[in-house]
């Protein structure tokens, strides 16, 4: 695993959102062509292979699985996982920047294309026989997806860990689908200092803390996700609306929305290259 994969963008709720744009465009869809631009995203299949089983498919889902995209072919043609990692997304419209397309997806009745395009190409394309081989990958590398994750079992897997709280919320190990920004969103709801051992919090602190967790994820798919710079945008190029409403996240110097006390930036240990928001009111260490 790469350092910067654990907080990378984006996070759970822009690839739902991802997933509820691509469905109402892809589910029930016959794929015409399925167009292989940029073979380097590809894992366990060659583009030959990929564009033959594409070839005629009905996608019979779409759903999410953490951060993957999960494509299911119709006819057994098995289960497409995209993982758009810190720079993929998809458009049903024409891309801004058709130098980035690295997949196609050319329906019919009507005509159609869906295009998957990839910045920096740090996404990854990967084909599995059948649900089981696909499921079986997920959970090699991943905890329980963190909309599903219940209220004990999370106390569970954190009183494993010495860890600060932020980077093993992070940890796509111990739950599934947060990163960098939703991390510290969800601490400030919960009242939790970022740095507090991940195996210190008390039975109140878990409840705020898994309750938040759905909350902040809720409210995130709700504003269709976050966007900064160039990166993320929903399937018709648009900007998420989280970060205009969010409580720390970007929010240095400005006042806490509950005491008015400026936010803190700042680094912590175990995250390499990411900053952390913080208020040290409402999130005091002790
Ligand atoms: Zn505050």
């Amino acid at each position: 695993m790469i350092a910067g994969e654990v907080c990378a963008m984006p996070e759970l709720p822009e690839v739902e959102t991802m997933v509820r744009g691509l469905r109402s465009a892809l589910s029930g869809r016959r794929v015409r062509r399925l167009e292989v631009l940029d073979p380097f995203l590809l894992q366990g299949c060659t583009a030959g292979e990929l564009s033959r089983r594409g070839r005629g498919a009905t996608v019979v889902a779409v759903t999410r699985r953490g951060k993957w995209v999960v494509l299911e072919l119709g006819a057994r043609r098995g289960i497409l996982v995209i993982q758009p990692r810190m720079t993929g997304g998809f458009w049903l419209v024409e891309p801004q920047r058709p130098e980035h397309i690295r997949l196609a997806f050319h329906l019919d009745q009507p005509r159609a294309t869906v295009w998957y395009c990839d910045t920096r190409r740090l996404g990854k394309v990967c084909w599995f026989a059948d649900a089981h081989a696909a499921a079986q990958a997920f959970a090699r590398a991943h905890g329980p997806d963190a909309l599903e994750i219940g209220r004990d079992q999370l106390a569970e897997r954190l009183a494993r860990t010495a860890r600060g709280i932020k980077p093993a919320l992070m940890d796509q190990k111990v739950l599934a689908g947060i990163g960098n920004i939703y991390a510290d969103e969800v601490l400030f709801h919960a009242r939790i200092h970022p740095e507090r051992p991940a195996s210190s919090l008390a039975p109140a602190e878990l409840d705020r803390l898994h309750r938040a967790i759905g909350e902040i994820l809720t409210t995130a798919i709700a504003l269709e996700g976050s966007s900064f710079d160039a990166g993320y945008r929903t399937v018709l190029g648009l900007e998420g609306g989280f970060l205009a409403q969010n409580a720390v996240y970007g929010r240095k110097d400005l006042p806490c929305r509950t005491c008015e006390r400026p936010i803190l930036k700042t680094k912590i240990a175990g995250l390499v290259g990411r900053p952390t928001y913080y208020c040290p009111q409402c999130q005091s260490r002790h």
